[in-house]
């Protein structure tokens, strides 16, 4: 109940005009069975009057009869008003309640991503928020309406017969069981489930989208892929049908409870006829008002048992705006990012370990960069340069230690700021699929002023112009077909519109990691090189698990197992003759083998 009347606040916050409209208007179609009963008892009695005496005064039946139609009209009207209203408001709602789901998602730190359970309670709550919502208030307004119903129906029952209303009233409590029993197992089926139909619409999703095809294709898991989202969509269904056939038992159980207090309710008005204490008109209309009372009571015991079900998805509502991480330390930092940097960036007995893991992938690093330095990393697969990043980006929350952008912690930053000014393009960076200026512009939304000169710019250094300019839309030219007819290109092209992204943003720190991998060694060098030179006073990071590419790097830290275990330039690291020499010697076959091309791949980038 708690949370019925925290939808009912929220309803209230947004949607007053709704909530007090539908009350009016739920009241007085709460009038309109009691007056309906009045008048069919009226139209009755005066036509028998007409019938069976030798009056011709049509009037008074045509009269009442005339009230009758327009009983149903208004009816009928007030009840399409408060579907349109409802209508209106769920979709308001839904937008309202929505934005603040996805201002939660937007706010979370990246880690949040890693956890299922938050992935879990972010799906439980992803459709039709606003109907949810709306829907223990739909409720509460229901009974309302019903009550007004039964109440003035009551009177009427009471005043022909007590026995009639004291029926009505026992035919309720078993519905009222019953209908919370069916519906906390429909929450707990959901409940259940998230996962399972998460893992069936993933299936679907890898096998429906075009850059899952190639690869579907290539492995053949297209049958492989199949066959298993048909055993899950099976067994879901298995579930749900389960679930439905246990409810439809239940509610038979119902009705045929609410028949046998009908039939009672039959048996006594049969009664009340042969005793003459009934006109013919009272007759018809207590059969009509019993069914009425019947009805209205069904809709309470309804409402009151749907109450549990309808509130539990609410509480999920809340508990996911509410939800917070152990892990989520961050604070809510006031500093400014210090821009230009003047001390430069300090990592202190920094360590790392990701929320569903309890192996720490960061271990104890401390280590100090100068402003403006260029840093190259390098290390094997999984040695823990990615998380680096994450954590040198602010993504990640620190598990221990710190790191100081001059002399300010990095949780002492907000966040805006600290994004503001560091730059990262990953590997998997996106490919909007929207024109070119605004996959460019895309890198700062918050950029005021004229703006095409500096795309034009940052495309020309990153190299995007000369293929660009050969699409007759030039900048205005879509790209990637996901929503509709646009250009595609290639994975090297990709890799310079992200560049131009990143130029674009201008940030004070940039990191690349390994946006260029699906380049070949030579061009993923080529490109570091021109953005070492466009970045000039920036600090720049470099990943790379290529050894070529930290050659031009003031500094090369050399990651392994989490930790730095050598750090120096090129030559300083050949000369330990440790694991960067290693790394390098296995690697440099390809270099020797491929410089006859050297310098036409640098040309083509
Ligand atoms: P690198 O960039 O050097 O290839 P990463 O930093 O990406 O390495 O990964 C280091 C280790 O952390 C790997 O063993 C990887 O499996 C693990 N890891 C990466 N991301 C996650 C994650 N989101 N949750 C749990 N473990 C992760």
């Amino acid at each position: 109940m708690v949370y019925a009347l925290k939808a009912l606040k929220i309803t209230w916050q947004h949607e007053k005009n709704w909530l007090l409209l539908s009350v009016l208007n739920s009241l007085a179609l709460g009038l309109i069975p009691i007056a309906t009963v009045w008048v069919l008892q009226k139209v009755i009695n005066s036509v028998m009057l007409l019938i069976q005496t030798t009056t011709n005064n049509y009037v008074i039946p045509l009269t009442w009869l005339i009230i009758q139609f327009f009983l149903t009209i208004i009816h009928s009207a007030l009840q399409e008003f408060q579907i349109y209203l409802d209508r209106k408001t769920e979709e308001r709602l839904e937008i309202t309640l929505q934005q603040k789901v996805l201002n939660k998602v937007v706010s979370v730190s990246a880690f949040y991503f890693d956890i299922p359970d938050f992935y879990n309670r972010l799906e439980r709550i992803s459709g039709n928020v606003g109907g949810r919502f709306l829907n223990p208030v739909r409720g509460m307004i229901t009974i309302l309406k019903e009550v007004v119903t039964v109440t003035t129906i009551f009177s009427y029952l009471f005043s022909i017969h007590w026995s009639l209303s004291a029926l009505s009233i026992l035919a309720a409590i078993p519905i009222l069981i019953i209908q919370r029993r069916v519906g906390l197992k429909q929450y707990l089926h959901v409940f259940y489930n998230t996962s399972l139909s998460r893992e069936v619409q993933y299936i679907q999703f890898m096998l429906r989208d075009r850059s899952t095809s190639k690869e579907i294709r290539l492995f053949r898991l297209g049958d492989y892929f199949i066959s298993k989202w048909k055993h899950k969509s099976k067994d879901l269904l298995d579930q749900s049908l389960k679930l439905l056939r246990k409810g439809q038992i239940f509610t038979i159980l119902g009705e045929g409870i609410s028949a046998f207090f009908y039939l009672l309710a039959a048996l006594i008005i049969i009664f009340l006829i042969k005793n003459h204490s009934l006109t013919v008109g009272e007759f018809v209309a207590v059969g009509h008002a019993v069914q009425n009372t019947q009805t209205s009571i069904n809709n309470i015991a309804k409402r009151f048992g749907a109450f549990k079900e309808e509130t539990l998805y609410i509480r999920d509502y809340f508990d996911f705006m509410n939800y917070k991480h152990e892990n989520d330390n961050n604070l809510p930092g006031n500093e400014k990012f210090p821009n230009p940097l003047q001390l430069g960036i300090t990592f202190k007995d920094v360590s790392f370990t990701y929320v569903n893991s309890d192996v720490k992938i960061l271990k104890d690093i401390s280590l100090h960069i100068n402003p403006g330095e260029k840093i190259a990393i390098v290390g094997e697969n999984g040695s823990g340069k990615t998380t680096f990043v994450k954590c040198l980006s602010g993504l990640y929350p620190l598990t221990k230690g710190q790191i100081f952008f001059d002399n300010i912690e990095i949780r002492s930053i907000k966040e805006s700021e600290l994004f503001k000014n560091i730059t990262v393009v990953f590997q998997d960076f996106i490919k909007y699929p929207y024109s070119v200026k605004e996959n460019i512009e895309i890198g700062d939304v918050y950029h005021t002023g004229n703006i095409d000169n500096i795309i034009e710019d940052v495309s020309v250094k990153s190299g995007v112009h000369d293929f660009i300019s050969k699409f007759p839309k030039g900048y205005e030219t879509k790209l990637g077909r996901i929503l509709g007819d646009g250009e595609d290109i290639s994975g090297g092209q990709w890799q310079k519109i992200a560049l131009a992204r990143s130029l674009f943003k201008d940030g004070e720190i940039f990191i690349l990691d390994e946006p260029t991998a699906s380049l070949d060694p030579l061009a993923e060098l080529a490109i570091f090189e021109k953005f070492d030179l466009l970045t000039k006073n920036k600090t720049t990071f470099f990943i790379s698990h290529r050894m070529a590419s930290a050659k031009i790097a003031d500094r090369i830290l050399v990651f392994k197992d989490g930790e730095i275990v050598e750090t120096g330039n090129h030559e300083e690291l050949m000369n330990l003759n440790g694991e960067y020499f290693t790394l390098f010697k296995i690697q440099a076959k390809w270099y020797e083998d491929n410089t006859l091309n050297q310098s036409d791949t640098l040309k083509s980038i």
